[in-house]
């Protein structure tokens, strides 16, 4: 795993790429796998160790089941890979929010229990779900109507979490609209149709876990369920935490946690305590390489709009990732990437397709070198956070927009790495 997680360096760039990529900068790696796949423009390494290490840490801290949150192509890691690893881990859930991914999973013979949350009412994709034992998050009497059609055209029973809405007022059934709802459920149940097994509700500022909020919505919660219990339902699955609160407030992981971003070992409580800090491993790493280098005089200006000015005479490096890989623009004199084992600040605009890095008058960088854009951030490199804040925005938004055009590359087997501490287990995993 050690070997696989070091740069892949001028091996490995040297198998691909026709022209000489210069001699080997000092410090490489030697033990890099020549058969490793070249990175290319850029690619998106996934650790899955530290997916799965991640979950059975969150899995030990609330000693409750894991639901893993798996939407949006894994936060950008990869749906099925992740998915697996997070398994492996100790997640006995995985969570979607569209139909489509939980059909995916199914179709890539993922078996779990899986919840898919967000809906329109779409009869046939429902049927299919149904029949692939998706457990269907109703939050809407349309959506219990359509998911009935589901239920009788597949012949099937639907497991449903109800979805209720104690706050953030977005998806969900309001508390005060939930009766009527919970009286249709319970017929249906009766009918043969349906059976709830759980209800659920989302968190509007679970980052803070002092605000007030966050007590309103739990005490909302549990009226919710008390009234699921008034029409006769009886739901065993109860599950109101997604990461920060799983990791912040532990009175409100009642059956079953449900985090996200924690799974892919960033914080999401960036203001309170890192990944390292949280016992968590970030998975993602961005790679790429200098795709050429040069010299700039003092003065001059570097990329659209000219907005960075070489103060003195340096030499430039040209990474080909850019916003239509998902680096954000907004984070333009702001952003660094990791090259010849230091940062270099990324200079002038983000562009579509490429950056400018500024090296220092004496670089010795060369076409081909390694460059790390983000990574887990314990050889130094810039972290998915700090482009975060650099762009101002989060580290959900900056994983989970790298682009489609990025091929991901997996490494390590998927399995939890852990020891009795579970920070210890994971450094000693992947430190070099
Ligand atoms: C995205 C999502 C989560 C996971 O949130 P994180 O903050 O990433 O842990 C949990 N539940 C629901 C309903 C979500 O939409």
């Amino acid at each position: 795993m050690t070997e696989q997680l070091a740069a892949p360096g001028p091996a490995a760039a040297a198998a691909t790429a026709p022209a000489p990529l210069g001699t080997p900068a000092p410090g490489t790696d030697p033990s890099v796998d020549p058969g490793a796949d070249p990175v290319g423009t850029g690619v998106v390494e996934v650790d899955l160790d530290a997916v799965a290490s991640n979950v059975a840490v969150l899995a030990a801290r609330s000693g409750r089941p894991v639901l893993a949150v798996v939407k949006a192509d894994a936060y950008g890691h990869g749906l099925v890979p992740v998915a697996r690893a997070a398994v492996a881990g100790g997640a006995t859930w995985l969570g979607v929010a569209q139909l489509d991914e939980a059909l995916r999973l199914r179709e890539a013979g993922v078996d779990e229990p899986l919840l898919c949350w967000l809906l329109l009412p779409d009869a046939q994709l429902l049927e299919a779900a149904v029949r692939r034992d998706v457990t269907i998050g109703v939050s809407d009497p349309e959506h219990l109507d359509a998911l009935l059609a589901a239920a009788r055209a597949s012949g099937r029973v639907a497991d449903v979490h109800v979805k209720v809405d104690t706050g953030l007022n977005r998806n969900g059934v309001r508390v005060e609209d939930l009766a009527p709802l919970a009286a249709r459920l319970a017929d249906a149940e009766r009918d043969g149709l349906l059976a709830v097994g759980g209800v659920f509700s989302h968190l509007a500022w679970a980052d803070a876990p002092d605000h007030p909020t966050v007590d309103a919505q739990a005490e909302a919660f549990a009226e919710a369920v008390d009234v699921l219990r008034a029409a006769g339902l009886r739901p065993t699955w109860r599950h109101l935490a997604n990461s920060a609160a799983t990791l912040t407030r532990a009175d409100l992981h009642l059956d079953l946690v449900r985090p996200g971003l924690a799974v892919y070992g960033l914080s999401p409580v960036p203001d309170l305590a890192t990944s390292a800090e949280l016992g968590l491993r970030p998975a993602l790493t961005l790679r790429s390489r200098l795709a050429l280098t040069k010299r700039v005089r003092a003065g001059e200006g570097v990329s659209y709009g000219h907005v960075w000015t070489a103060p003195h005479d340096t030499v430039v490096g040209l990474v080909p990732l850019g916003y239509a890989d998902g680096l954000p623009r907004a984070a333009t004199g702001h952003a660094e990437v990791w090259v010849g084992a230091r940062r270099a600040p990324v200079v002038g605009r983000i562009c579509m397709d490429q950056v400018v890095v500024d090296l220092g008058p004496s670089a010795h960088d060369r076409i081909g070198d390694d460059v790390v854009v983000l990574g887990p951030g314990d050889r130094g490199e810039p972290t998915a956070q700090d482009w975060a804040e650099a762009a101002g925005t989060i580290s959900y938004e900056v994983v989970a927009r790298l682009g489609a055009r990025l091929p991901r590359r997996y490494v390590g087997t998927g399995q939890a790495v852990l020891t009795d501490d579970p920070g210890d287990g994971l450094d000693e995993a992947v430190s070099p």
